[in-house]
């Protein structure tokens, strides 16, 4: 199948324009073509997010060097060597071994990583993430001791249904959430900044919730083909 590219730039400019400022576009192209990747980029597009860890690896090695590569994907540990030398952010990281492993591993080969803690709200069962209480703890207890990892912020997810009062309570509990550690224990340090959350079907609802970072695939690139 050839790539759509006029299709691709067109809705990366359509929906960068109607992002209020603020709020940043991060294009994601899992399961997508490097030419679908460059198509974006042509646009304008400089932020892409990955969710397989040797997907990641073979585009970031062939594209061009300004792109921000962020890793969305659960990241098993024994792929964080794959990840790490490419990744400008890890927006899931959901346990706290899997965070000092980043941060070993960032450290051994002189990189800096940033990264998000992924936070559950959502009813399903088989999402990954950490529950408000766990996250907070996490950030507590890894605050001050990363040496090669920035800590800038939260993932989550809405649930995935059509019921907008469902999905509206779950963009306020990782915003609440969000809120929280920033008033609290990341008062006062302005790395702290990131609130990801919103995907093609939700990311008004998620604006609305004060989404600083939207998550989009199938509106730029259309469907995925597994
Ligand atoms: C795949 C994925 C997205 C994008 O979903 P679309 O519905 O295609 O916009 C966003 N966030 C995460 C964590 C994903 O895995």
């Amino acid at each position: 199948m050839t790539t759509d590219q006029d299709g691709i730039k067109a809705r990366i400019k359509n929906i960068s324009s109607t992002l209020p400022e603020g709020v940043e576009l991060a294009a994601v192209s899992k399961f997508h073509s490097p030419d679908a990747v460059r198509a974006a980029y042509d646009a304008g597009q400089r932020i892409f997010c990955e969710s397989r860890a040797a997907e990641l690896a073979m585009k970031a090695a062939q594209l061009p060097d300004d792109i921000q590569w962020h890793f969305i994907g659960h990241l098993q540990s024994n792929k964080i060597k794959l990840v790490v030398p490419y990744a400008h952010t890890i927006q899931s990281i959901d346990s706290e071994k899997l965070l000092r492993a980043i941060d070993a591993e960032a450290s051994r080969t002189g990189r800096h990583i940033n990264v998000l803690l992924q936070v559950h709200v959502a009813a399903e069962e088989s999402k990954y993430g950490l529950t408000p209480r766990e996250l907070t703890e996490l950030a507590e207890r890894t605050l001050g001791s990363l040496t090669n990892v920035t800590v800038t912020g939260i993932m989550g997810m809405a649930t995935n249904t059509d019921s907008e009062q469902r999905i509206n309570a779950d963009f306020e509990a990782i915003r609440s959430l969000f809120h929280n550690l920033k008033a609290g224990i990341m008062a006062g340090n302005p790395d702290f900044r990131v609130l990801s959350m919103g995907m093609s079907h939700d990311y008004h609802l998620a604006i609305a919730h004060g989404s600083t970072m939207v998550r989009i695939g199938t509106s730029i690139f259309g469907e995925r083909e597994y």
